[in-house]
């Protein structure tokens, strides 16, 4: 610090010594500017002032001279006084016109004040003058008169001495002519300078010790002074220099110069003048001053210009050796305040050194120890005193808590990195008595002003504590985490700004991203826009409502449940928890179970409906039996009562049969089990076949029945289940019938392309709208409010329906109430690919059996009717009685064997499936074994379909569900031709 101020100190007293030299030097340059600007201007002033002067001076002269050429002239035109001096020439005598004359001259002469005016002959005698003085009149220059004679002009004399030699003096003269123009006189004007022009030459305007005006005139080779120079009395007329000594003014006006001219004058001294000619005389002009007067001014200039530079640079020392003292003092009072500062500061750094919770050890760059705190004496063992001096190496052991190998020393690393270094985590201090304690350290470089490395300080503080609370936190957090992760809801965790902080496994993988793509982020920037706003309204009310707050989101098609709360640390919100269940497939779930029991329990109702209205069914047809079989064994009553009374029972039969038949097929197509069993089947013949029936049926009642077919005969052969067509188009007529009182029923077929269209149109109730569609479901009827009450269990539809969609088709209904409906359905149409013997679907008209005739194509045979039950028997048995066939009679499948085996006369045996002991199916395969190539036809009221299969597998050639009608039997057992005999 205290080097730094001496710096400064030293380059500021450098920095103020050139400010002054160079502020100096300013100043002094600005002098000598100024004083060559005044120089040069007092230079202009007294060259115009001596100009100006001097063109006075020969103005003045000029004009003097004009005034005495006048005053000549005046009288060169006075004739009388010309006649009066020629008269008085003439007559020198005549004294009267002489002291006229005499009188006029004297007048000029005192008027005008001239020296003299002198009256000669022309030839130059003086005859008179104006002075009146004694002795001879002096001569005159006679040249001059007798060149003004001669050039008849006035003449100017030059300077002359007067005859005592005491005088100066010129003339002018002017001649005197007759009228005759012959020289009479001359009239000489004697001047005496010194009265008018010399005063007029010597006057100088201002005060002037040297300033001089010389008159001069050029004689020959030199140049001559007219009148007496300031400096040298005596001068006048006599006073000459040559014209070769060009420095001197005078010749250079001699010479023909003219302005202003700087030389040396007569006395050889330095002057400054203007030269010039006098106009209208033969006279030149020097106007001068010496140099050395006309520059006393500038000369007082420069002093008192050098007295202010000097002054002024005086005051700039003095003013930068004040700044220089004043900062001086300020840098004292400064290094001052910083040595105290310094004191303090050391004084602190000790106070904080040794007060401060983590241990601190200082040293210098060797790495000896300079200082050690007491808390560092307490981890290290060593007290400062002895440590102070020691390496640290040797103080401060650490070593790697893992690997035991020693650390690098945090001093080295400082001195090599120059900056700040941490430790790395687990490492250990040994202590001088050996304990190993866990510590966290850091070291820093100590530097000096000018930034180098003086020393290190190494920090270090007994981690043991917060190690074991780390690895506590670190612990709970690994809880935390798998927790959180093996919940199979998605949870997360959003800071103030709705940016993910915490996300578990399933929220990362519903992203389908990393997580720390996801974390940092908000929902805009995971989702599409439509989720995120969903998303930030569930969240916007969790912060509002300030408690959990439990939504629906709907994310991609999926439905999720959001739990979201907010988070607040002490009661300021710092953002959002939340948990996320995916509630999809519960909700469908739900959804399909609440469907379930509506349909289980509208079932329930339609069952219950179904019982009752099956009861009615039931025990209707039943009612009819039971009575009617009573009367018939009546011995009371006749033959045709008693035919009347079989027909009847046979009807009532007949319908309870059709009752069970529908709900053994609706529980066959329920159990799935209803195949199709498709065959050559000519539609023509079977849509004819019913239309005899029906007709037969509605026997010219109120309602008309027609079948149309648009089927060529090659068409109608088609591959179908024949026997489930027949049963949808019943169904569909005998619903038409039951609901059509008066009017007509149409069935109609035709193809179009690859399907056919079956129709049955009636004219009957119709079907409200509502009832349209579920008439096709099972136990569905219309809701009749009326009066009348139909017959039937609400399965026809439903079994139509099953049975065309078995066969690919669809079914539906068009109606209007009290007008009628049309059922129509389409199934595909499959032609006959190979020529398949065509079955004979004829449906006959249901004849008594008692009034059946023997048919005479029957042949003879042996057959075996295993049956158990008797009255089952005895039917088959009254059946076949008008046919040639023998019967052996069996109650049970072991029996059907033994007679098997015993009698090879048998035909063929009619086996009834369920039987005691050894059931139908096993004794077929059974006897299968022993005649392999009996028929066996099985005999069963198992009506169910698969039954037929089953029975096939079991080695049956057919199958015959009972109950059965006559023909149907006789025609089974005729399908098989007897054993030739
Ligand atoms: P059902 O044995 O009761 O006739 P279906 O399943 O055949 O059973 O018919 C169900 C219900 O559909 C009938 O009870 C009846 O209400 C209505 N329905 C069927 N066919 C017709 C039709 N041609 N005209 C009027 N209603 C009909």
């Amino acid at each position: 610090m205290m080097e730094g101020a001496g710096k400064t100190v030293s380059m500021n007293k450098l920095q103020l010594f050139f400010l002054a030299i160079t502020i100096s030097t300013l100043i002094l340059l600005a002098g000598v500017v100024y004083f060559s600007y005044e120089k040069k201007s007092i230079q202009e002033e007294k060259r115009r002032e001596i100009k100006a002067i001097a063109t006075l001076k020969i103005n003045q002269i000029s004009a003097w001279q004009r005034e005495r050429t006048g005053d000549v002239e005046s009288v060169l035109h006075a004739t009388y006084f010309i006649r009066a001096i020629g008269s008085w020439f003439s007559d020198t005598s005549n004294s009267v016109i002489k002291s006229a004359i005499s009188s006029y001259i004297t007048n000029i002469s005192s008027s005008l004040q001239y020296k003299e005016i002198l009256l000669t002959t022309p030839d130059g005698r003086t005859m008179l003058t104006s002075l009146e003085r004694k002795g001879p009149p002096e001569p005159v220059a006679t040249s001059f008169i007798t060149q003004a004679i001669k050039e008849k002009k006035i003449v100017i004399s030059d300077f002359y001495f007067s005859p005592d030699g005491k005088q100066i003096c010129f003339d002018v003269i002017g001649p005197l002519f007759d009228e005759q123009q012959r020289p009479v006189a001359a009239l000489v004007y004697r001047i005496d300078p010194e009265v008018f022009l010399f005063p007029y030459i010597r006057a100088w305007p201002a005060v002037s010790k040297t300033s001089e005006t010389i008159l001069l005139r050029k004689s020959g080779d030199s140049v001559l002074f007219l009148n007496d120079a300031r400096h040298l009395k005596g001068t006048a007329l006599k006073l000459r220099i040559r014209l070769t000594e060009t420095e001197v003014p005078s010749v250079q006006a001699v010479r023909g110069y003219s302005g202003i001219f700087e030389g040396k004058d007569y006395r050889g001294v330095e002057v400054l003048s203007w030269v010039g000619p006098v106009t209208g005389t033969p006279w030149y002009m020097v106007a001068k001053i010496d140099k050395q007067e006309l520059y006393a001014d500038l000369v007082t200039h420069a002093i008192l210009i050098s007295i202010i530079i000097f002054i002024m640079i005086l005051m700039v020392v003095i003013v930068l050796a004040w700044i220089y003292s004043s900062k001086q003092k300020n840098i004292y009072r400064k290094l001052f305040l910083q040595e105290n500062r310094l004191r303090e500061s050391q004084e602190q750094f000790k106070t904080t050194l040794y007060s401060i919770g983590d241990a601190v050890i200082t040293t210098d760059m060797k790495g000896m120890i300079r200082q050690m705190n007491p808390v560092a004496e307490k981890l290290t063992g060593w007290k400062e005193k002895e440590a102070s001096g020691q390496y640290l190496e040797s103080v401060f052991r650490i070593v790697d808590e893992y690997t035991r190998q020693p650390i690098e020393n945090p001093m080295n690393l400082v001195l090599k990195q120059g900056t700040v270094v941490g430790i790395a985590n687990h490492t250990l201090l040994i202590s001088k008595d050996g304990m190993e304690i866990p510590v966290a350290d850091s070291g820093a470089p100590i530097l000096n002003e000018r930034k180098e490395i003086t020393g290190v300080v190494v920090v270090f503080r007994d981690q043991t504590a917060e190690r074991k609370a780390r690895e506590i936190l670190a612990e709970s957090e690994r809880r935390y985490r798998t927790f959180i992760n093996t919940s199979h809801d998605m949870i997360f965790i959003k800071d103030d700004r709705m940016q993910y902080i915490v996300v578990n496994d399933r929220l990362v993988d519903f992203f389908g991203l990393d997580r720390e793509k996801i974390l940092g982020k908000t929902d805009f920037d995971l989702m599409n826009e439509a989720g995120a706003l969903n998303c930030k309204k569930s969240d916007e009310i969790a912060l509002q409502k300030m408690t959990l707050v439990v939504n629906e989101e709907e994310i991609n098609g999926r439905i999720y449940e959001t739990n979201k709360f907010p988070l607040l640390l002490s009661d300021k919100k710092t953002g959002i928890g939340g948990f996320i269940r995916d509630v999809t497939d519960v909700k469908r779930l739900l959804s399909d179970l609440t469907d379930a029991k509506n349909r289980a329990e509208e079932n329930d109702r339609l069952k219950t409906a179904f019982l009752n209205n099956l009861s009615h069914e039931i025990r209707t047809p039943l009612n009819g039996i039971v009575g009617f079989s009573e009367l018939i064994v009546d011995p009371a009553i006749d033959e045709k009562e008693r035919a009347r009374f079989g027909k009847i029972v046979k009807n009532n039969s007949d319908r309870l049969l059709s009752i069970i038949t529908d709900i053994i097929s609706i529980a066959t197509i329920e159990a799935g089990q209803e195949t199709l069993r498709a065959t050559s089947t000519d539609i023509n013949l079977l849509l004819n076949d019913l239309c005899q029936h029906y007709r037969m049926i509605l026997n010219a009642g109120q309602v008309e029945i027609s079948f149309t077919s648009t089927l060529s005969g090659e068409e109608a052969r088609v591959l179908t289940d024949g026997t489930k067509l027949a049963q949808v188009i019943s169904n569909l007529v005998g619903n038409a019938i039951k609901f059509t009182e008066k009017g007509s029923i149409e069935v109609e077929c035709t193809r179009k392309s690859q399907w056919l269209h079956f129709s049955v149109t009636d004219t009957g109730i119709g079907i409200p709208e509502q009832y349209q569609q579920i008439i096709f479901e099972r136990f569905r009827q219309v809701d009749n409010d009326k009066e009348i009450i139909y017959r039937g269990n609400g399965l026809g539809l439903a079994i139509s329906k099953a049975y065309v969609e078995l066969m690919g088709g669809t079914i539906g209904v068009r109606s209007e109430p009290a007008k009628g409906s049309c059922f129509y359905f389409s199934i595909p149409y499959q032609t006959v690919m190979s020529e398949i013997p065509v079955e004979e679907h004829t449906i006959k008209p249901k004849n008594d059996f008692q009034t059946m005739e023997k048919d005479s194509s029957a042949t003879e045979k042996l057959l075996l009717i295993a049956e158990d039950e008797e009255s089952n028997y005895i039917l088959t048995e009254k059946m076949l009685a008008p046919y040639p066939y023998r019967i052996i009679h069996v109650t049970n499948g072991q029996a059907a064997i033994n007679q098997c085996l015993e009698n090879p006369d048998i035909d063929m045996a009619l086996m009834d499936l369920k039987m005691p002991g050894v059931n139908g199916y096993e004794a077929t395969r059974r006897i299968r074994e022993l005649r392999p190539d009996m028929p066996i036809v099985a005999v069963t009221a198992y009506a169910l379909s698969g039954d037929r299969e089953k029975a096939i597998a079991a080695g049956c050639d057919d199958y015959l569900a009972k109950p059965f009608e006559r023909q149907d039997l006789v025609a089974m057992i005729e399908k098989f031709p007897a054993k030739p005999r």
